[in-house]
């Protein structure tokens, strides 16, 4: 036998009965996006590495360790996408969606990371993703983040809660970056490899360590609240106050800063305790200057981004469930001279019904074989041909999920009849 190969670690496939949950979320995802306006923009999975590193900051755990990077056969360097914002804003430049223009759109795909795979945590996961461009006011945050809350609330899911804070302006930054640099510097011995390195270039990023060792220090750094501008506060207030008049509950957590480089002012993270360590299901934030950053004119943005296996996880630990998809009818034909009336009838159906789930048996066996293949099936109903209901121009039809006899239904009546089966077992 030849040799079995290995899927990739960190990259998982989707089977079969698990492929409901996931198009039920993406379904709910879409609905909710659709309803607040938003459209759809898609972007490759691979972009030029200059893309990531101008946007995402070269002094970032992705950038530095994370990225799937390679040289194409013309030995230019492609990164394999780690999240989606950059492309969002790279398509909408190349595109001219910006120029004296807003923007409404979303988008889902995966996303690529090589980071140590775990539980919530993998190589290749999936984001669903929200962006706005050319609003500067706090109300298009305050929208994002109320339909966040309606996902998790469509969800019935309520082991969430919502972080926020404000990073400022770049220059407002500035004055704390050095006054975190500073501190950083006093406790320096504590500080880990990554840390040290990042203490001159990019201090931020030591508060968004996940090594507990340093917990303790990082509970004593400067807070930014401090140092925010004048402006930065007034669109921080002004969005608290739109927040608690749609009755939202939030955690100012003055320490939240993501771990990107492009935010200004807001950013906010939905955690929950009920994943273990990967506790952010939903982030995001403003970037007001990364589209003039990467080349186009200066458009402020805001946008937020869900793990969708953390958001699978979260909606089955809260008990959710996705509607199952299984055959409607399952179609058994046993019997010389059966099969090809069969397959008539499973066409004529589909052209009548095309809603209509309809399984026909393939590969023969004995009808007794194929009525438990029709069981296996979940098929509500089976619909027999037999040598004597072709002959009749008739169908068995049995209900399988509950009692039931099976009678007969002539061809042309079948379309209704079902219907009215179908109805009945639902109700
Ligand atoms: P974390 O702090 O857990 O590493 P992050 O800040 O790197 O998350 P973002 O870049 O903000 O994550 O991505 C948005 C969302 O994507 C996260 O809230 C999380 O739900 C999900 N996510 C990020 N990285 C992974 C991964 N490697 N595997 C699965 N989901 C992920
Ligand atoms: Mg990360």
């Amino acid at each position: 036998m030849a040799e079995q190969l290995q899927p990739i670690r960190g990259m998982a496939d989707v089977l079969p009965e698990d492929s409901a949950w996931w198009q039920f979320l993406e379904e709910q995802l879409k609905d909710l996006v659709h309803s607040y306006g938003y459209r759809e923009l898609r972007i490759p999975v691979v972009e030029r590495t200059e893309l990531f590193k101008r946007s995402i900051g070269e002094v970032t755990d992705i950038v530095e360790k994370e990225m799937y990077t390679f040289l194409d056969r013309n030995d230019e360097s492609l990164t394999l996408r780690p999240e989606a914002t950059a492309g969002l804003v790279r398509a909408g430049i190349s595109n001219g969606l910006f120029h004296n223009q807003r923007q409404k759109v979303w988008f889902t795909g995966p996303m690529f990371r090589y980071e140590k795979p775990q539980k919530g945590r993998y190589r290749q996961f999936y984001q669903f993703d929200v962006e706005a461009f050319g609003f500067p006011g706090p109300d298009i945050d305050a929208e994002m983040i109320i339909m966040t809350q309606r996902l998790f609330r469509r969800l019935g899911i309520s082991a969430v809660t919502l972080e926020l804070n404000s990073l400022g302006t770049p220059e407002s930054r500035a004055g704390y970056r050095r006054a975190l640099s500073e501190y950083f510097t006093r406790h320096r011995r504590v500080l880990d490899e990554d840390s040290e390195r990042r203490l001159e270039r990019n201090p931020m990023r030591i508060l968004d360590s996940k090594n507990p060792a340093l917990a303790e220090i990082i509970r004593g750094a400067p807070l930014i609240t401090n140092y925010l501008d004048a402006e930065s506060t007034a669109h921080f207030a002004s969005l608290c106050e739109l927040l608690d008049d749609a009755g939202i509950d939030y955690r100012v957590n003055p320490r939240l800063v993501r771990g990107l480089d492009y935010y200004t002012r807001t950013v906010f993270e939905w955690v929950t305790d009920r994943l273990g360590a990967q506790g952010a299901v939903c982030s995001g934030g403003r970037y007001d200057g990364l589209v003039e950053h990467l080349g186009g004119r200066s458009t402020p943005a805001v946008g937020w981004a869900a793990g969708l296996e953390r958001l699978q996880a979260l909606y089955r630990v809260c008990g959710g469930e996705p509607p199952e998809k299984r055959p409607d009818v399952y179609i058994v034909a046993a019997g010389d001279g059966t099969l090809r009336p069969a397959f008539r009838l499973a066409e004529q159906l589909r052209d009548l019904r095309p809603g209509l789930r309809i399984e026909l048996n393939s590969g023969g066996g004995s009808l007794k074989a194929q009525m438990k293949r029709a069981d296996k099936s979940g098929a509500e109903l089976a619909l027999i041909l037999g040598e004597r209901e072709v002959a009749a121009e008739t169908a068995g039809l049995k209900a399988l999920r509950r009692e039931s006899e099976q009678r007969d239904v002539a061809w042309r009546e079948l379309a209704d009849v079902i219907d009215r089966e179908l109805t009945a077992a639902a109700s």
